[in-house]
């Protein structure tokens, strides 16, 4: 490799330097002492990105409540540790002014959504279900002369998704035999 004199100073004035600091200090200590610092307090957890029928498996790092860095699972069976732009920068969503983190109801004639809680969201939501299943029950159906038991109702359907993992999905299953319905589908199929 040739070498002009501009490089040579470079070199032997960094290198120089290094050895110097490399007499008091041990690099390698120092590097891992610092990774440490970094990651002291944070907690991992694995999750899904949100945007498409891919399902893409992130771990996201937590610090204090809030989220501090999210990248692709290199454990996951889809994705492979790979994300693609989207899911990249996932982590805007989180910290968006516009993300919504209460549930919101717009009460009938009214022209403005407000905040209720959850329970109040998940009481409202299980009388609903409740009460489109009593109104729309199928006990039997005839087929000629006879008349056989079906107990279903057609008026509710369960829609999954790829962020399921496949214990969700045996769960949703069960819940919508539960329910009396046979439409239980899943969004990569549509
Ligand atoms: S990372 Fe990209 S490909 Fe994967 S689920 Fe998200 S949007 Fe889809």
């Amino acid at each position: 490799m040739l070498m002009n004199r501009r490089d040579w100073m470079k070199l032997t004035v960094g290198g120089g330097a290094g050895l110097a600091l490399g007499q008091f200090v041990n690099i390698g200590e120092v590097k891992a002492e610092v990774k440490s610092l970094k990651l002291a307090g944070v907690k991992e957890f694995t999750s899904a990105c949100n945007f498409c029928s891919c399902g893409c498996g992130m771990v996201c790092r937590v610090k204090d409540g809030k989220l501090v860095n999210l990248e692709g699972d290199p454990d996951h069976v889809v994705n492979g540790g790979v994300l693609c732009p989207k899911g990249a920068s996932m982590a805007e969503t989180h910290t968006s002014s516009q993300r919504l983190t209460t549930p919101k109801r717009r009460a009938p004639g009214s022209d403005k959504w407000q905040d209720i809680s959850w329970d109040e969201a998940i009481d409202r939501i299980a009388k609903k279900i409740q009460a489109t299943r009593d109104s729309t029950w199928v006990a039997t159906q005839k087929d000629g002369d006879k008349e056989y038991p079906v107990n279903r109702t057609d008026a509710i359907s369960f829609l999954g998704g790829a962020q399921n993992t496949n214990e969700e999905a045996y769960l949703i299953n069960k819940m919508g035999r539960l329910f009396g319905t046979s439409y239980i589908e899943h969004q990569a199929r549509l």
